[in-house]
């Protein structure tokens, strides 16, 4: 009975005796930390290692319970930070271009469905906004753009040049490519060039199988993947006349 009421008497007494003496208490803390520090590294470590499943499962729970402040704490974390997380992170890009454009053309082909799919949403439910900056930028950039038409008509004379295009299209009879189906045709032809099957990665164009300038229509049943070179080869011919130009094994030998 004694002895316990004491040991009450005493948790009490060191009760208060923390609570008046916080700030010396934290500097012990912090003193002891600092001069035992790679001990208690070492400690850690070797705990986690010991207890992993037990750490990973209490880390887990932490996270769940303290979704938000994590999130507080990180968007505060890259306020405060900015400049270096920015620098670190140019750094990083510089040091790691190919590694980086590797991944990002990866990435873009293996879900090349899905981002047309999110390209349009965003197009769509932007709409009022990027059509306000394309003509903001155009405004902005308009001598630039017609020093530029001027040097690539100049080098390329056989181009017949977008507004002549544009024309062709306006004035032929179907002009009805709705969003979406150019993406649709890419995956029909698994991202390859209609002509000559060669993978196509971001370098897709869009070849009109009847020319417009021949009367073809802009839409979908004219229309197909090609690559750069296919579709230059082909330029104005139709279709059959650009086949007749080429040479073909047959898969069998003729009769
Ligand atoms: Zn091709």
């Amino acid at each position: 009975m004694m002895g316990k009421s004491r040991d009450k008497d005493k948790g009490k007494r060191d009760r208060q005796w923390y609570k008046a003496n916080k700030a010396k208490v934290a500097a012990y803390q912090h003193q002891y930390y600092e001069t035992h520090r790679s001990e208690m590294a070492t400690y850690g470590r070797e705990y986690r290692r010991d207890h992993a499943p037990e750490v990973t499962l209490r880390k887990r729970i932490y996270i769940g319970k303290h979704k938000s402040e994590i999130a507080a704490s990180q968007r505060q974390y890259r306020k405060s930070h900015a400049v270096e997380i920015a620098a670190r992170s140019r750094q990083y890009r510089e040091s790691h271009t190919a590694e980086i454009a590797a991944r990002s053309r990866q990435y873009r082909e293996s879900h090349a469905v899905e981002l047309a799919v999110r390209y349009r949403q965003y197009r769509e439910s932007h709409a009022a906004e990027m059509a306000a900056y394309k003509q903001d930028y155009r405004s902005s950039h308009a001598q630039a753009r017609s020093d530029y038409d001027r040097r690539y008509r100049r080098a390329h004379p056989e181009y017949r040049g977008d507004q002549r295009r544009r024309a062709d299209i306006m004035s032929n009879g179907r002009n009805d490519l709705q969003p979406g189906q150019w993406e649709w045709l890419l995956d029909y032809f698994h991202n390859c060039c209609a002509y000559c099957l060669k993978p196509l990665g971001d370098r897709a164009t869009m070849d009109h199988m009847t020319p417009l300038r021949k009367g073809g229509e802009h839409t979908i049943s004219n229309i197909v993947p090609a690559c750069r070179s296919c579709n230059s080869k082909k330029r104005t011919k139709t279709l059959l006349e650009f086949l007749w130009g080429r040479e073909f094994i047959p898969a069998t030998p003729m009769p």
